[in-house]
C-alpha cells in the first residue's frame, strides 16, 4: 500500500521527478486502459493520514493547473501547437470560479451529486457514517455505489470456464455486504456456459461451482420437488443427462403432480468431490 508519507501528497510530490514512479509511459493509451491505470493506481493509495481530503483536493487541482499552464507556456514559446484547445478546456476544468469555489461531482447516498470541494470532509462524514451503518469500509461503500449507477446493472460477471467462450454469467447484488459476498464468491468461481458444461464433464468430471448447493440439498432431501432444489428446470435436465440425478414424475391418476429429484451414485461420488475441494480452497 502506498501511504501518504506526510500531511499532504501535494506537498511530497513530483517537483523533482523522483515520485510517484508508476507513470502511464508505454501502454496502449485507450481511454478504457488509462482508466484501469487510475483505478491501480486509487487502489494502492492509502489516504487514511490526509487531514482534510478538501484541502488536499484543492493543492491537486492547483497543482494540475500549473503544469498545464506550464506546459502551454513552454509550448508557445518553442512554437510547438499542443492541441491547444484541449488543453485549454482541461486547464478551465481545473480553475476556481470567480468566488474561489470549485465544484467537483461524488457519489452521496446513491446519487451522483454536484458539491462545493470545501464541503467535500462534511460529504465524506456522512458517507463514512453510512459505511459503519452498512457495516463496510468507505471506500466499499463508494465501490458499491459507482457499481450501483453502472448503466449495465449491478453485478459481477463469472466468464466461462472454457478457452475462448465469452459468454458470462451476472452475479447481482443489492447492498454493500452483498456486493462483498458475491465479489469473494466469483473471484474463484469456476462456471460453464450451457454450451459448455457438458464437454466440461465429459471430458474433466468438472461442473460449476453453482451447482454444488444444488446437489447439497438434493442430497439433504432426497425426492426434492423440483421447484425446491433452487436450480432451473434446465440445470436440472443438465445434471440428469449427465448422469447426477434422477428425476421422478409423481402422478395422480393421469395428472401430473411433480418432478422428484434424487442423486445417483454418480451425483453422491461428485457431492463428495466438490466438498472436498471446497474445503481445502
Ligand atoms: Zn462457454
Amino acid at each position: 500500500m502506498e501511504k501518504y508519507s506526510s500531511m499532504s501528497f501535494c506537498s511530497t510530490s513530483t517537483r523533482n521527478g523522483d515520485e510517484p514512479k508508476a507513470n502511464y509511459r508505454g501502454r496502449d493509451r485507450s481511454y478504457a486502459d488509462l482508466a484501469e491505470f487510475i483505478d491501480e493506481k486509487a487502489e494502492q493509495l492509502d489516504i487514511s493520514a490526509v487531514p482534510s481530503k478538501a484541502a488536499e483536493l484543492h493543492c491537486l487541482f492547483d497543482n494540475a493547473r500549473d503544469s498545464i499552464i506550464a506546459l502551454l507556456a513552454f509550448a508557445r514559446k518553442t512554437g510547438v501547437l499542443l492541441e491547444g484547445l484541449h488543453h485549454l478546456t482541461i486547464l478551465n476544468s481545473l480553475l476556481r470560479d470567480d468566488a474561489g469555489k470549485r465544484t467537483i461531482k461524488t457519489w452521496c447516498n446513491g446519487k451522483l451529486v454536484s458539491i462545493d470541494v470545501d464541503d467535500l470532509d462534511a460529504a465524506d462524514a456522512a458517507r463514512l457514517a453510512l459505511a459503519e451503518q452498512c457495516g463496510v469500509s468507505e471506500q466499499e461503500l463508494l465501490r458499491f455505489e459507482q457499481r450501483m449507477a453502472d448503466p449495465y446493472g449491478a453485478c459481477f460477471r463469472v466468464p466461462c470456464n472454457h478457452q475462448g467462450c465469452s459468454m458470462t454469467k451476472a452475479v447481482s447484488f443489492g447492498n454493500p455486504a452483498e456486493m462483498l459476498d458475491a465479489e469473494r464468491l466469483t473471484a474463484n468461481e469456476i462456471w460453464y456456459c450451457r454450451y459448455h458444461r457438458e464437454a466440461a464433464f465429459l471430458q474433466g468430471g468438472i461442473i460449476s461451482d453453482e451447482f454444488l448447493p444444488v446437489l447439497e440439498r438434493i442430497r439433504q432431501s432426497p425426492g426434492l420437488a423440483q421447484k425446491d432444489t433452487g436450480a432451473k428446470r434446465d440445470d436440472i435436465q443438465f445434471l440428469q443427462s449427465v448422469g447426477l440425478l434422477t428425476v421422478e414424475k409423481v402422478t395422480y391418476g393421469t395428472r401430473l403432480l411433480c418432478y422428484q429429484v434424487a442423486l445417483t451414485d454418480e451425483g453422491h461420488a461428485m457431492l463428495d468431490k466438490l466438498s472436498v475441494a471446497v474445503a481445502v480452497a
